[in-house]
């Protein structure tokens, strides 16, 4: 198994400091890859991660939701949508995503689709080779 984060990411990147495995690495381009993405072969799933997501966007696999409830305000982030989205993270460098949306209070959400993309990045994807071209964001 593995441990998966969703797009309630909003690459804060508070996770990234407490894996022991070096694991998690930041999408890119971010249009396409907007998370953080986990190294399903490489996770341990030791979950250090998961109290450090201010967001709450890290699940263990079998753990992530089909139905989500909506406090209302949260972003979420993927490939199409286009709404703005601006922060500081954890570093205290700059968010800046284009591909948000907040949702609605009571909206409910089926995270699993984000499953497959955190395998998709390390197969097809860029993988680690995206740590050549991170700017921090
Ligand atoms: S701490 Fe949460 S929001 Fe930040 S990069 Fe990690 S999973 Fe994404
Ligand atoms: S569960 Fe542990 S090994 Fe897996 S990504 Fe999180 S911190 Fe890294």
């Amino acid at each position: 198994m593995t441990h998966i984060i969703t797009s309630l990411c909003v690459r804060d990147r508070g996770c990234i400091d407490v894996c022991p495995v070096e694991c998690m690495v930041p999408g890119h381009p971010i249009n396409e890859w907007p998370w953080i993405y986990i190294d399903p072969d490489t996770c341990i799933d030791c979950g250090a991660c998961v109290p450090e997501c201010p967001f709450a966007a890290i699940f263990p696999e079998d753990e992530v939701p089909s139905a989500y409830t909506a406090k209302g305000g949260e972003y979420i982030s993927n490939v199409g949508l286009t709404g703005h989205f601006e922060g500081t993270n954890h570093h205290g460098g700059p968010i800046v995503l284009d591909t948000t949306r907040q949702l609605e209070a009571g909206e409910v959400v089926d995270f699993t689709p984000d499953i497959q993309p955190n395998y998709d990045f390390f197969k097809s994807g860029p993988g680690y080779s995206a740590k050549d071209v991170d700017n921090g964001m």
